[in-house]
């Protein structure tokens, strides 16, 4: 299929005085980088109905063609990873090497993705059961149509692929609007798909804020994937009910992680401290609180604080860590270090000389009360909450106690796994951080205000996907299911069921 895009002219990005545009921005410097449209609805209805003829084109293509579509689209994306990574770095502040993180985890997604579509959503047949034995039963998964895809800012490249390279091996095409934050970022990755795979309806951005993410969710998609804040999930949930259009919803978390008596606190130490400041602790998984066992609380204060008294961000490509990325953010981090402070909290390390916008150094915070919002609201900074616990199941306690429940950690030689289990949330990791969100095979999503529906593994691709159940008449027998059926069918049948499910 060949491109469709003079068919609706939509905008190109870097095209100014055309029409209304808004500028991304280098968090280090506040200097323009480049102007992008401010689409509107009519834009994107357009972009939409491209992407729905677009559609048909993509599904004949079956799972084996989309897969090496999505391979070609892999290998270029590998070949151009450290462009990516400027690109990211460019509007974000991160450093390069966690920008190269990201495009590596990426494209780690996109390969399972595209390899184990076929596996996971082709046909296959069901049990028919002792009743219906004369049927045969089959399921397959075949994509929605068109998914939008609201992506965030913090990660910018990693993130929203959980749901485009997901929707897109499941078969739908896809409708990105990146965060107003990282435009560049999301034109930078659909110009690529156009390239690999020399069709550009398939997956297709549209830029601008808020109310370009309301117009998509307008615009007679099939499915919405959000990833962003609860407040915004909310809206969103919001506009998309007027058309009954069901959402996928990624939102924040305030993650714990837990330390046992037995844990390697060394490594414990690292998690905390690399968990809770790295990407500047703008991260949805990052490790906000911390519940520690009281002997050992101290022993792991001091490593925490020894750690994250060497840390240091910069707006260099090299530095550990970049600049608060969204500004408004900088002031919700010093309300929540003062509230903490205010309430008998103590600074272990930093305090509220920390914020220098727009870098913040790594503030470590001790005895906080739990109802302070540096513990019960997402801080997106790098400050972490030490609390001590009497034991374990206390810091199980109080981790579940947030109406957050998206990731946690514990770090615990006897009772690792027993703990993860009894955890309200979606992914944990036994001794080690975040490691769920880099092994494709694992569903990724929260509960509470965290959001529900999962992006990764078999659960996200099946995200994407309406089941379709079929049943086949193999032969003929007694038939319950209409008005020609003989008085005594039901009897029978009814002496059947008790037979088989009565007795035991
Ligand atoms: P945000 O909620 O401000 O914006 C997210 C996206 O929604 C953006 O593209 C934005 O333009 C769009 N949007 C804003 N208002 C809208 C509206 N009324 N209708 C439709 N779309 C609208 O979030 P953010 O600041 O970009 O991202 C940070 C948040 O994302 C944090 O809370 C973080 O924890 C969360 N996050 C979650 C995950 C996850 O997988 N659970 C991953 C990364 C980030």
């Amino acid at each position: 299929m060949t491109s469709t895009r003079d068919e609706v002219s939509v905008p190109a990005a870097s095209q100014p005085g055309q029409q209304d545009t808004f500028d991304s921005l280098d968090p280090r410097s506040g200097q323009a980088i480049a102007s992008y449209p401010r689409h509107s609805p009519e834009q994107v209805e357009a972009v939409v109905e491209r992407a729905r003829r677009a559609a048909r084109w993509w599904v004949d293509l079956g799972f084996d063609g989309r897969a090496s579509k999505l391979g070609a689209w892999r290998r270029l994306l590998d070949s151009r990873r450290d462009e990516l990574a400027a690109v990211v770095s460019r509007e974000t502040g991160k450093p390069m090497d966690d920008a190269r993180i990201e495009g590596i985890l990426a494209l780690d997604h996109l390969h399972w993705a595209a390899k184990n579509a076929k596996r996971v959503l082709g046909p296959r047949n069901a049990a028919a059961g002792l009743l219906m034995i004369n049927h045969k039963a089959t399921v397959e998964y075949p994509p929605v149509g068109v998914v939008g895809v609201l992506g965030p800012w913090n990660y910018p490249v990693f993130t929203p692929m959980g749901s485009i390279a997901y929707a897109l091996a499941a078969g739908n095409t896809v409708v990105f609007k990146p965060s107003e934050l990282t435009p560049g970022v999301g034109t930078w990755l659909a110009d690529t798909f156009a390239e690999a795979v020399g069709e550009d309806a398939v997956f297709q951005v549209v830029t601008g804020e808020g109310e370009t993410g309301g117009a998509l969710c307008r615009a007679g998609v099939d499915k919405v994937a959000f990833t962003g804040s609860t407040a915004t999930a909310k809206k969103v949930m919001a506009t998309c009910a007027e058309s009954l259009t069901p959402v996928l919803v990624e939102c924040g978390g305030k993650d714990a992680l837990l330390v046992d008596a037995d844990a390697d606190l060394d490594d414990a130490a690292a998690a905390v401290v690399w968990g809770s400041m790295s990407n500047a602790g703008q991260t949805c998984v990052g490790v906000e609180r911390v519940y520690v066992v009281d002997a050992v609380a101290e022993e792991l204060l001091d490593k925490v604080a020894s750690r994250a008294a060497q840390v240091r961000p910069g707006g260099e490509p090299d530095a550990q860590y970049g600049p608060i990325t969204m500004p408004s953010q900088i002031d919700v981090i010093s309300g929540q270090i003062d509230d903490a402070l205010d309430r008998g909290g103590r600074a272990v390390v930093g305090g509220r000389g920390s914020v220098r916008a727009p870098y913040v150094d790594p503030v470590v915070l001790a005895d906080v009360p739990e109802d302070s919002s540096a513990v019960t609201d997402e801080t997106f900074g790098p400050t972490v909450v030490v609390n001590r616990v009497r034991d374990l199941d206390e810091a199980v306690e109080r981790a579940n106690a947030s109406r957050y429940g998206l990731g946690a950690a514990v770090f615990a030689k006897a009772r690792g796994h027993e703990v993860a289990r009894r955890l309200r949330c979606g992914m944990v990791s036994v001794n080690g951080v975040i490691a769920f969100a880099g092994i494709p095979s694992l569903p990724f999503g929260g509960v509470g205000d965290s959001g529900f529906g999962r992006i990764h593994g078999v659960d996200g691709l099946r995200e994407f996907t309406r089941p379709l159940a079929i049943s086949e008449r193999r032969f003929r027998s007694v038939n319950v299911m209409t008005f020609d059926r003989p008085g005594w069918v039901v009897k029978v049948l009814g002496k059947l069921v008790s037979v088989i499910y009565g007795q035991r």
